[in-house]
């Protein structure tokens, strides 16, 4: 019979479900046991144990997972930075160089900057949208290029279809955060991407009440990188596992509402006069529109802006908004608004930032699902006294 969980709305819902409910239950029960009854287990592997990532919440989650990216395997870890870290150890050892976009999260920035270069492990960043430029970065020792699908916080969308072409053509891994776009709007293993990682503290959980991250992609690679997150410790506790799956079941739903709300917010912004500029992928006015389109299924809900006054006009409007709370994170269900500068990309050396455009006057808005008009009536009263 063939799989009746075809679309990724039926999957979000059922896929990784164990054939029959449990004691009938219609929700998957939380396993919160840190060990297992070992009778029968015939190597290590087999064990299970909370920090193995195979108690039955990690399986089932697993699952769905994969599913969602049209992936052979999956696996759920303690925040998106243990994703990031545990996969990078994993796929790179002393004396290994690789390739990364110029402008990512910063915690992957200062991981990619402070730590591997102690370990022996080096890197070029490269810009995504110049692919002529990758060739000459490259040295015989290059294993791993390194992506965001949604760069945080210039939301650039880089020439992946090409970033994955260039690393078949040269046999490195291809690895992209796909975060900022949800499995909704991008699912990388379809494109060809090896791995694609997930800080599902974002959307993917989208009620930002848990850290947790994923690893999806190629099976040979997962397996790898579970054995380096095993040793590390860096598993997902099973309430997390749960919260993550009931979060899970309703991204569809959100990620749709985020996509619409975000574009018309960002239309309203860019048509206000106290506005300089608006930095979404679903504007025309975007340099990487039309890639951005051809790509992806949306936009997502995250925009960055720039006002016409400084620093201290921002800090002014950020003040006077009522419904966005000023925080970092991103891709929950209520509006967050913070300066990168601040917060998501503090880590980062001052010149580093200016270089790449991030400026003390920079905004960022993760678009929750309040009402679009509320939220476009709060940032015009805001925009208007500041
Ligand atoms: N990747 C991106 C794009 C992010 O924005 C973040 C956090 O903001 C991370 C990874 C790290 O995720 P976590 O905070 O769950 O460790």
């Amino acid at each position: 019979m063939d799989n009746p969980f075809k679309a990724i709305e039926t999957k979000l819902i059922h896929a990784g479900d164990p054939p029959e409910p449990i004691e009938g239950a219609v929700a998957f029960p939380v396993f919160q046991s840190s060990t297992f009854l070992s009778e029968g287990a015939k190597s290590y592997d087999e064990l299970k144990y909370i920090r193995l990532n195979n108690t039955p919440n990690h399986v089932s989650l697993h699952k769905k997972l994969a599913a969602l990216e049209n992936a052979e395997a999956a696996l759920v870890t303690a925040s998106g930075m243990a994703a990031i870290s545990a996969t990078l150890l994993a796929l790179l050892a002393s004396g290994d160089h690789f390739l990364a976009q110029d402008c990512l999260y910063g915690g992957t920035h200062d991981f990619f900057t402070r730590d591997l270069p102690e370990l022996g492990i080096t890197f070029d960043f490269v810009t995504g949208n110049d692919p002529g430029s990758w060739e000459s970065h490259l040295k015989p020792q290059t294993r791993l290029f390194y992506v965001e699908t949604i760069t945080n916080p210039l939301l650039q969308v880089a020439d992946l279809e090409r970033v994955v072409s260039f690393c078949k053509a040269h046999n490195i891994i291809s690895v992209i955060d796909n975060t900022f776009a949800s499995p909704i709007n991008f699912r990388p293993p379809e494109w060809g991407f090896d791995i694609s990682i997930h800080s599902c503290t974002k959307y993917l959980n989208g009620h930002s009440d848990i850290v947790a991250g994923a690893v999806i992609g190629k099976r040979d690679l997962v397996e790898k990188i579970t054995r380096k997150l095993n040793h590390l410790g860096g598993s997902l506790d099973p309430h997390a596992c749960f919260l993550l799956d009931r979060g899970l079941k309703t991204l569809a739903v959100r990620m749709k509402y985020h996509n619409q709300s975000a574009l018309d917010i960002a239309r309203f912004l860019e048509n206000h006069q106290a506005v300089k500029k608006v930095y979404y992928p679903g504007l025309e006015s975007h340099p990487d529109h039309d890639r951005a389109a051809r790509l992806l299924d949306g936009f997502g809900g995250m925009i960055s802006f720039e006002l016409k006054g400084g620093a201290e006009e921002a800090d002014q409007f950020i003040k006077k908004l009522r419904i966005p709370f000023v925080a970092p994170s991103l891709g929950g269900v209520e509006s967050l608004i913070t300066k990168p500068s601040e917060t998501s990309h503090a880590g980062m050396n001052p010149q580093d930032r200016e270089k790449l455009g991030i400026s003390e006057s920079f905004i960022r808005l993760s678009v929750g699902l309040e009402a679009t008009q509320d939220l476009i009536d709060d940032i015009k009263q805001a925009l208007e006294q500041s």
